[in-house]
């Protein structure tokens, strides 16, 4: 039996919040004018009411731009002094927690790297215990439910009520449109299993193109989500982390003006309606199987370049009789029908026979053949 979880509703945070909930603000904290330009473009519209930036800069690869630390605290303790926007950055370690308090912060997120982790988690809770400031959780880098409600629950039992989930996408392994693959039909088990959570989407990350920002964000409020965080930089370029994702305040607000916010409302018809809750699902599982088929296609290409270069038959019996036979079997085990699996190879493969069909005759083309 799951605990039951009863998140205090995002309007009694204390922080003269509103629905949904806009959050926006550079990716790291660079310096104190860039985290004022940033902040006070956001601040003069109104509609933005939480400035993020991190300050401790979690990096793939070491060597990299790891944040401005205590320093960036300052700047977003006077950006919430004189832009009177709430102000959060992202916790990973004890030590943070303790300075982000200090120095006043109005909320906080768990990074998706910390999500993934519980030890970190649980020291992080005892860290927030008794202080019941606004948690923002995003999802762990891998498609893991369980580690997400996880961090969620270790949140709720030592105390905290007010938090949200961030859905930032998950991490594709193979190259994909998208920096983090959506993966949409996790977001809204979550929304199922805690109705109460409100879920915030933050387009930025998985988009990680700042041009295919916007229709992200405008997917995740058809699918009824509680807020955006959205990455916005002065001036991208130059920006010193995730540069190419970020928006510039102007670009940010435009986006904010031609989204379509659906009639807000915190019972989240759409969650609670069964059909469109699985339709939504199949959409977002049918839109990896056609980034699966292109990433197959990119191999198949690979595979007729090589065919090409060594002289070797685009169609190849054996491979094709191996094909059909261990993906029947497999789907069987599966409970797929053998000649739904066979018409559907079929398919696939009578595609990949013309593209290979194709490179070789480019090639003869380009030769003069
Ligand atoms: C960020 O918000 O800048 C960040 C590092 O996010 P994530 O933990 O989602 O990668
Ligand atoms: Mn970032």
């Amino acid at each position: 039996m799951e605990p039951k979880i009863d998140i205090s509703p995002i309007a009694e945070w204390g922080l003269n919040l509103t629905y949904p909930l806009i959050i926006a603000g550079p990716c790291s904290a660079e310096s104190e004018e860039q985290v004022f330009t940033a902040a006070q473009a956001l601040a003069s519209d109104g509609r933005v009411k939480v400035f993020r930036a991190g300050v401790w800069k979690p990096r793939t690869r070491p060597g990299g731009f790891e944040g401005a630390g205590e320093k960036g605290l300052q700047w977003l303790k006077r950006v919430k002094d004189e832009t009177g926007l709430a102000v959060t950055t992202e916790v990973a370690m004890p030590q943070h927690v303790e300075q982000a308090l200090k120095h006043d912060i109005d909320m906080v997120w768990l990074g998706a790297r910390t999500t993934t982790n519980p030890f970190l988690v649980e020291q992080l809770a005892s860290a927030l215990a008794g202080t019941n400031i606004p948690v923002l959780i995003k999802n762990p880098i891998t498609p893991d439910l369980e580690l997400w409600i996880g961090t969620i629950e270790r949140l709720w039992r030592s105390g905290i009520t007010r938090l949200a989930a961030v859905h930032r996408g998950f991490h594709p392994y193979e190259r994909s449109r998208l920096r983090n693959i959506p993966k949409w039909e996790l977001a809204i088990d979550l929304k199922s299993r805690i109705p109460s959570l409100p879920i915030i989407c933050d387009p930025s990350h998985i988009a990680g193109t700042a041009s295919l920002v916007p229709e992200i964000a405008q997917r995740s409020l058809d699918l009824s989500m509680d807020g955006l965080m959205v990455e916005v930089h002065p001036n991208p370029a130059v920006a010193l982390s995730d540069a190419r994702q970020q928006l510039t305040p102007n670009a940010f607000l435009q986006m904010l003006s031609a989204l379509t916010f659906h009639q807000s409302s915190s019972a989240n018809n759409e969650f609670t309606d069964f059909l469109g809750q699985v339709r939504n699902k199949i959409d977002s599982i049918d839109q990896q199987i056609i980034e699966l088929l292109a990433n197959r296609m990119r191999l198949v290409e690979q595979i007729g370049e090589f065919k090409r270069n060594n002289n070797v038959t685009i169609f190849q019996l054996r491979r094709w009789e191996n094909i059909l036979e261990s993906r029947i079997e497999c789907g069987k085990k599966l409970g797929l029908d053998e000649e739904y699996i066979k018409s559907l190879l079929q398919l696939v493969h009578k595609e990949s026979i013309k593209k290979q069909a194709e490179i070789l005759r480019s090639n003869r083309l380009t030769n003069g053949e």
